[in-house]
Order: structure tokens, then C-alpha cells, then sequence
């Protein structure tokens, strides 16, 4: 499956790199407004091909998508100092509709796959822009809470001392300061969490509960303090989306797609757990939560709801 990557910086060559190094997609165009980067990008990791798999990956155009089966939407500014969230926003708001209908245009049947960050706005932007087109919004995921649905699962596997694949665990709400650790419905090998500790004999207490849920809600603003960016875990969850959509696996992840009603907010983008096929995502699922959950669900959705308001897109 021929798999394009536009804007080729850090999530995006991170992400051709791990889709490279396991053999997912068939054919990587990498673009870029900045087209020595692509280029550069392409010969980088064409010579690992050898030691990986015999792919191929060059730099291209928006022509080069005709046929493509995704495309990853990685392309973005950063933030300048001084300059403020929205004003940010407004800034790879102009980035995306300069590139969404020449994306549409080449790539018509392609599941869009958007990592740029504030992810569930610039999904919601791209699925409306996409829409303009007659392109469906099913055909439009944003990597939303994936990365911190892993980490939570990969904490508390670590502190149970047990697989985290066992440990069933879901962060939902904004890709951001609110959103949801959905502790009532984590399950270890098919037993609530409070009850598998108890006959375990693990003690698992409030001080465990506030770290975890802290080191999730930090782990970027930790990565960033040390490293100025993130980009290994997103490149593996968009590697993995890409092969869920080849293969057609139907495997849920807290993605985030334009979504009718959440809480009571109507035409909002949020992360929830969806089950993806090949086609893109195929249904909502349901998820259980506490009040509490329910509560602060609804709140993450206002502070989402309020910046698609401020730039027009709700
Ligand atoms: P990240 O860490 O999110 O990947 P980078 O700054 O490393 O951020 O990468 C963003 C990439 O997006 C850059 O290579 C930049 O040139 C590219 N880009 C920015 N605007 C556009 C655009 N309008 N079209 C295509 N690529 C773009």
C-alpha cells in the first residue's frame, strides 16, 4: 500500500523510519514545503533499506499520493517563543488548508491520519475542510490519546509486574492538560484492577494512583524538558495505524475522528475508544465510566468545543 507522509520533520521521518524497519506500507512519499528536507529525508533512510526491508521511499509532490491507501499529516509550525496557543493554532490552521484539498485532490480514497498537535483541533479542522470535498469524516483519524492510552497501560504494567498487553486501560478526552484516565474500567487479565491487587497482594493506594496518573499526564512536558521534542512513540502508533488500516485488523484505540455527541457537546472531535478497519474508523465503542469520569469528560470536551469556537470551526 503506497503511504504518503506530508511535512517530513521529526514525526514524520520517524514515522517512515519505523514503518521502514517493519516492513508496514508498501511504496513511502515523503513531502515537504521545505523539499531539500524531504529529499534528504528519502536518501537518509533509503540507505537502511539494505539492513531493513527493500521499500521504496523517495520524496515527492502531491501528484506522487494518486493511489495512496493513507496519508500521514505530520506537516505543522512550531510555537515561536512568546507566541500564544491560539495565535499557534491559527498558524497550522493556515498550514492545513493549504494542504488538505491538494491532498483530497491526489489522494481520494486514502484514511488521513493526522499527528499534528493540538491533534484532536487539527483533526476536526481537516475532517471539515476534507468535508467541503464530499470526503467522509470516518476516513479522518488523529492519533488523539494513543500515546497517552500506552503510557498509561505501559506504567501500570510495569508497576503490576505483568505485561502491559494484559492490562486494559484507556485515556480518553483532549490530547492535553484535561484529559481522562479512565481508572474504573482498568482490567488485568480480565480482572478489575482493585480486585486483581487485593488477590495479589499488591498494594495499590492513593500515592500509586497519583503517581501513575501523573507520570501520564507529564511524560511529554518531560521528554520535551530534556529533549525538545517527542516523535519515537507517535512514528510507532502511526506505523501501527498505518498497518491496521493495510491489514484490516479492527483494533480499537483511543483515536480521535469527528464525533456527533460526547457528553452532551454536539459536532466535537475527542478521544474515545473506536474500533479502525480498513476502511477507517468503523464505529464509536462504548466505555463505562464512573461520574467522576463523566464529569471530567465533559469538561475536556468544553475546553475542545471552546477552541474550535475560537477559530471558527465549530
Ligand atoms: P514535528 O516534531 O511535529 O515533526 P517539525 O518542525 O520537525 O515538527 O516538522 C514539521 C515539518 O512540517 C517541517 O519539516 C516543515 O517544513 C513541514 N511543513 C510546515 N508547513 C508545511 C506546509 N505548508 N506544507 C508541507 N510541509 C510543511
Amino acid at each position: 500500500m503506497r503511504t504518503g507522509i506530508v511535512g517530513s520533520g521529526m514525526v514524520g521521518s520517524t514515522a517512515a523510519y519505523a514503518m521502514l524497519m517493519s516492513g508496514t506500507a508498501g511504496e513511502i512519499i515523503l513531502i515537504d514545503k521545505d523539499r531539500d528536507r524531504a529529499e534528504a529525508e528519502a536518501d537518509d533512510l533509503r540507505h537502511a533499506t539494505p539492513f531493513a526491508h527493500p521499500k521504496v521511499i523517495r520524496a515527492g509532490d502531491y501528484e506522487d499520493l494518486k493511489d495512496a491507501g493513507v496519508v500521514i499529516l505530520a506537516a505543522g509550525v512550531g510555537q515561536k517563543p512568546g507566541e500564544s496557543r491560539l495565535d499557534l493554532l491559527k498558524r497550522n490552521q493556515a498550514v492545513f488548508e493549504g494542504i488538505i484539498p491538494k491532498v483530497i485532490a491526489n489522494a481520494r480514497e486514502a484514511v488521513l491520519l493526522v499527528a499534528t498537535n493540538p491533534v484532536d483541533i487539527i483533526t476536526h479542522m481537516t475532517a471539515k475542510i476534507a468535508g467541503r470535498y464530499g470526503f467522509p469524516s470516518t476516513r479522518v483519524i488523529g492519533s488523539g490519546t494513543t500515546l497517552d492510552t500506552a503510557r498509561f497501560r505501559s506504567l501500570l504494567g510495569t508497576y503490576l509486574d505483568v505485561d502491559a498487553r494484559h492490562v486494559h486501560a484507556y485515556v480518553v478526552g483532549e490530547h492535553g492538560d484535561s484529559e481522562v484516565l479512565t481508572w474504573s474500567t482498568v482490567t488485568v487479565a480480565g480482572t478489575p484492577l482493585e480486585r486483581y491487587c487485593s488477590l495479589q497482594g499488591i498494594i495499590f493506594d492513593e500515592d500509586i494512583r497519583s503517581e501513575i496518573d501523573t507520570g501520564v499526564r507529564n511524560a511529554a512536558y518531560t521528554i520535551i524538558e530534556g529533549k525538545g521534542a517527542t516523535y519515537y512513540g507517535l512514528g510507532a502508533i502511526l506505523t501501527r495505524l498505518v498497518d491496521i488500516i493495510a491489514h484490516e485488523h479492527r483494533s480499537v484505540l483511543t483515536v480521535c475522528t469527528p464525533t456527533g455527541e460526547v457528553e452532551g457537546i454536539a459536532d466535537v472531535t475527542i478521544s474515545l475508544p473506536f474500533l479502525i478497519d480498513g476502511t477507517g474508523v468503523a464505529r464509536r465503542l462504548p466505555l463505562e465510566l464512573s461520574e467522576q469520569e463523566h464529569a471530567a469528560l465533559t469538561e475536556s470536551t468544553a475546553v475542545i468545543k471552546e477552541a474550535l469556537q475560537s477559530i471558527g470551526y465549530d
